[in-house]
């Protein structure tokens, strides 16, 4: 939950689903749609199916035990080099860490260079022997993490209380080495196309649709569009920008008060429905409501 999400937004969610999942077993006995239900507002869904899935694969293959091999925990679905040695430092207290932007932050400054041009992996093993000189090696991962995000913070880091700033290439040096910014990822335009029956409380959904990322689940009809774009037939209701997963969107949203739908669509009642509907249909679907 908390790849790309702040611990206060996932905390609720992690609550609620610990009580319906407490155990690895209990979670692999369950299905897609009642996992998503619990993900649902979370974003980022591919992670609650990774999830359902990678628990399956625990309880049949590896015994219910989270497997000691990095090159088994990388076959798991979802789980990359950054996720596999964080487990492997967590929960087998492995020697390993795991490179987020908080710890490439922290090495990078302590050598005094730009990430880009740093190998992190080359960089540990050359360091292994000072580096794991502890036997808490998952607070060890964890207390780095921790330190870039309070102490060596992204723009200004507390050199002042900073227990290493005597070996801080950084801190010591005139000649201060510029960080890169990163891009933003560029804003689409899309046209939101909403039907609503009023009398029953239901908007028409469908998985066709122009978000490529999210086929996989129920929105309005959405087309991406030029700004200029004029939509005939239509009631305008607004525009506004939002951010789905990790791209921004610029939305045109338009509706019509219809009890008739094109084929492809289906009716969804919001309140009463299990079927998993993302929050941004949710947010709209009211917004048209409370406007009308
Ligand atoms: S001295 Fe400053 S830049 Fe260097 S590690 Fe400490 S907080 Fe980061």
């Amino acid at each position: 939950m908390l790849q790309q999400t702040q611990v206060k937004t996932a905390l609720p969610y992690f609550k609620i689903f610990l009580l319906h999942y407490p155990t690895l077993e209990s979670l692999s006995k369950s299905n897609k749609k009642k996992v998503l239900k619990l993900w649902e507002g979370l974003g980022y869904y591919r992670r609650a199916r990774n999830l359902l899935d990678t628990a399956k694969i625990i309880v049949k293959e590896h015994n219910s035990k989270l497997p000691k091999k990095i090159i088994d925990i990388k076959k798991l679905p979802g789980i990359g080099d950054y996720t596999a040695n964080a487990l492997l430092a967590f929960i087998h207290n492995q020697a390993t860490i795991a490179i987020d932007g908080n710890v490439k932050r922290v090495f990078s400054r302590i050598v005094n260079k730009n990430e880009n041009k740093i190998d992190f992996n080359e960089l540990i093993e050359t360091n292994k022997k000072s580096l794991f000189r502890t036997r808490r090696n998952s607070d060890f991962v964890e207390a780095l993490m921790e330190f870039g995000a309070l102490v060596c913070k992204p723009k200004q880091p507390e050199c002042f209380k900073c227990n290493i700033k005597t070996t801080c290439g950084y801190f010591k040096s005139d000649k201060k080495f510029k960080q890169i910014k990163r891009t933003q990822p560029k804003e689409k335009n899309y046209n939101v196309f909403c039907y609503i029956d009023k009398m029953k409380n239901k908007i028409a959904l469908t998985k066709k649709h122009d978000l490529g990322f999210l086929n996989k689940f129920y929105l309005p009809p959405i087309k991406e569009a030029t700004i200029k774009n004029k939509v005939k037939n239509w009631n305008f209701h607004s525009n506004f920008k939002n951010s789905i997963s990790n791209k921004k969107l610029n939305i045109n949203l338009y509706y019509k008060f219809s009890s008739k739908i094109p084929l492809q669509l289906k009716w969804f009642s919001l309140k009463e429905n299990n079927e998993f509907i993302p929050s941004f249909t949710k947010k709209i679907f009211k917004q048209i409501l409370d406007a009308n």
